[in-house]
């Protein structure tokens, strides 16, 4: 998907196919298509000019034609447990977040897929949004390349693990996504492991049939209750692909890792915590290969849900592991800086006084007239 408010195309966009096209029009030769996504996204250089195997020629028309500019980071925060969170503008003026979270012998990225969602989850601030629209896939590489910046100027190791948890639903946003995750996986690109990039659904049925055919990755779904009632009073989603639908989709997935598809279920205190949910639960993941994170509710204001008791997540946890399913408790990272999904990009728009789509209105007008 390409924006297509600035008058420049954006050169992270940009596909194989597109960079071969854009060749052939100009008279290069079609191989150096695959050499411009190295430069891009193995050598990490964002510079056409310093790309020393392109000719001067095609170089200046790179710098002439297309935005070579990362996204503009408005606001970092860093959490006492070492993630930092990025509070980034897009082109056209919205925010959107990402979140780095460096650990021993890993860094993991948690990316936005969309600016908003359209999903409306009840324990969700992103779903409180609304959905602004998708974010490129030029837009969500260039998160991964902001966050390797970052960790290459401070001597820390680049981003090994990729997960769409940040705003959005990522499977609205699919085609973007599967260029994103074709990219992050190429060896001869960001050569991450399939293993290591995770995408994290509501549960969109169609959608994550064609994810398994077109790229391999690992699949979360977030569940968050087993009895369908209950779930789509939580998550509207449920109505259009109860359980049972999802259930039959997943035991038909191509299962990429060892511990096969991981469940996020959110621990929310006196919603979805009991006992009789952990039964239903096991019930459901019967036939399944499966590992549920266990995610206490990250609290935001004007929520009155909030986190179940610590004693409360043990028993839970302890019914699971009984049942050989691992079931490993997640705290979100970063708390202390509202790291969880949309927490960040809400508070800044409110902030500013900012209403989403006025933004992209008033910065559309502004590109019109030049600026
Ligand atoms: N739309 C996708 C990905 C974005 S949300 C999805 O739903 O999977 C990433 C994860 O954060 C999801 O499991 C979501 O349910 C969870 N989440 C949302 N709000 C949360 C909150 N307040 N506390 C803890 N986890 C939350």
């Amino acid at each position: 998907m390409k924006v297509t408010e600035s008058p420049l195309l954006y050169a992270y966009d940009q596909s194989l196919d597109d960079w071969v096209d854009w060749c052939g029009q100009r008279g290069f030769p079609k191989f150096m298509a695959k050499q411009l996504r190295e430069w891009i996204f193995a050598k990490r250089e964002k510079d056409p000019q310093l790309f020393t195997n392109i000719s001067k020629v095609a170089r200046e028309k790179l710098s002439e034609e297309f935005d070579w500019s990362l996204p503009s980071v408005d606001t970092i925060l860093s959490s006492e447990d070492g993630s930092e969170k990025l509070l980034f503008r897009t082109r056209d003026g919205l925010f959107a977040e990402c979140v780095v979270m460096p650990s021993e012998g890993r860094t993991t990225l948690c990316v936005s897929s969309q600016v908003g969602c359209r999903w409306a989850c009840t324990f969700c601030q992103t779903g409180r949004m609304g959905l602004t629209r998708s974010l490129s896939s030029g837009e969500i590489l260039s998160q991964v390349l902001l966050a390797n910046e970052k960790m290459a100027e401070s001597g820390q190791k680049l981003v090994s693990n990729v997960v769409f948890m940040g705003m959005g639903e990522p499977l609205d946003n699919l085609d973007g996504v599967i260029e994103v995750c074709r990219t992050l996986t190429d060896p001869k690109l960001f050569g991450l492991s399939k293993h290591r990039v995770t995408v994290s659904t509501v549960g969109l049925v169609p959608e994550i049939e064609r994810l398994g055919q077109e790229v391999a990755v690992s699949l979360a779904i977030s569940l968050h209750s087993a009895d369908n009632a209950h779930r789509g009073s939580m998550m509207p989603v449920n109505r259009k692909y109860p359980l049972e639908v999802l259930k039959q989709t997943l035991l038909e997935y191509p299962i990429q890792t060892r511990h096969g598809i991981t469940f996020e279920y959110v621990m929310i205190k006196g919603e979805n915590d009991s006992i009789a949910h952990a039964k239903k639960l096991v019930k459901f993941l019967h036939g399944l290969k499966a590992k549920v994170n266990l995610i206490p509710m990250n609290a935001h204001p004007g929520n009155p849900m909030e986190a179940s008791e610590a004693e409360r997540l043990r028993e839970f946890q302890k019914y699971l592991s009984d049942r050989s399913i691992p079931a490993p408790v997640r705290y979100s990272r970063g708390q202390d800086v509202s790291a969880a999904c949309g927490q960040l990009a809400t508070k800044r728009m409110e902030d500013l006084d900012l209403e989403p789509h006025k933004v992209a209105r008033e910065r559309k007008k502004e590109i019109r007239e030049g600026n």
